[in-house]
């Protein structure tokens, strides 16, 4: 069925908690043109007030998220701050075959993973940094959903991410959301035409 279809791109977006990555990645995801598949990943964290099962993670208990591992069903998964998340791999696999350019929004081990596992110049790896520390700091407290001890944890956990940032072939800054979307396109835009 999709044999003369050419593959998509596996697009992998993260960055520090807090960041933006999911605002500035609705954003980029509202253009059509570049034919975006979310993969929506698997997590054993609360769901927080305006979230959606199905739509921000598959809320799972820790012993569904286990059965996940054992059977070998994530492309990557991750322990971050207290939880466990992941990466269901057929569904990314499908998308890719239908075409479809398939979106992670992943944290940084995970990202290790894929590039250990997965090679070849259809893969986009992008890290979001904030526009300063303070500003990240800012920006988790305000967002309120979180702990003062999570968030501590959290900051804790930004500054090595952000360590790792010559892990990734795009580094953008997110000071303000229209504009790192609008960078992110054009990434995906050249890449798209370079495969
Ligand atoms: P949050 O709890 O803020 O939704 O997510 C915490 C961190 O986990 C974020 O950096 C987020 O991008 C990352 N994350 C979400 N889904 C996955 C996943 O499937 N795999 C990995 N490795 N990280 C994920």
């Amino acid at each position: 069925m999709q044999n003369n279809k050419k593959r998509g791109l596996l697009i992998i977006i993260s960055g520090p908690s807090g960041v933006g990555k999911g605002t500035v990645r609705k954003e980029f995801m509202s253009d059509p043109s570049l034919n975006l598949f979310y993969s929506v990943s698997m997590t054993t964290r609360q769901m927080r007030p305006g979230e959606q099962d199905g739509v921000d993670y598959y809320y799972v208990s820790k012993e569904e998220f286990q059965r996940n591992i054992d059977i070998n069903n994530f492309l990557e998964w991750a322990e971050f701050v207290g939880n466990r998340y992941g990466t269901p791999k057929d569904k990314v696999n499908m998308k890719r075959d239908e075409g479809k350019n398939v979106v992670l929004e992943i944290e940084v081990n995970g990202t290790d993973q894929v590039l250990k596992n997965l090679e070849g110049d259809d893969i986009v790896s992008i890290f979001i940094v904030p526009p300063s520390l303070e500003e990240l700091e800012n920006r988790l407290r305000n967002r309120g959903t979180e702990t003062d001890e999570v968030i501590k944890r959290r900051i804790e956990t930004a500054s090595k991410e952000l360590k790792l940032q010559d892990h990734y072939q795009y580094v953008v800054v997110n000071d303000e959301v229209s504009r790192a979307a609008e960078e992110i396109k054009n990434i995906i835009r050249s890449r798209m035409h370079k495969a």
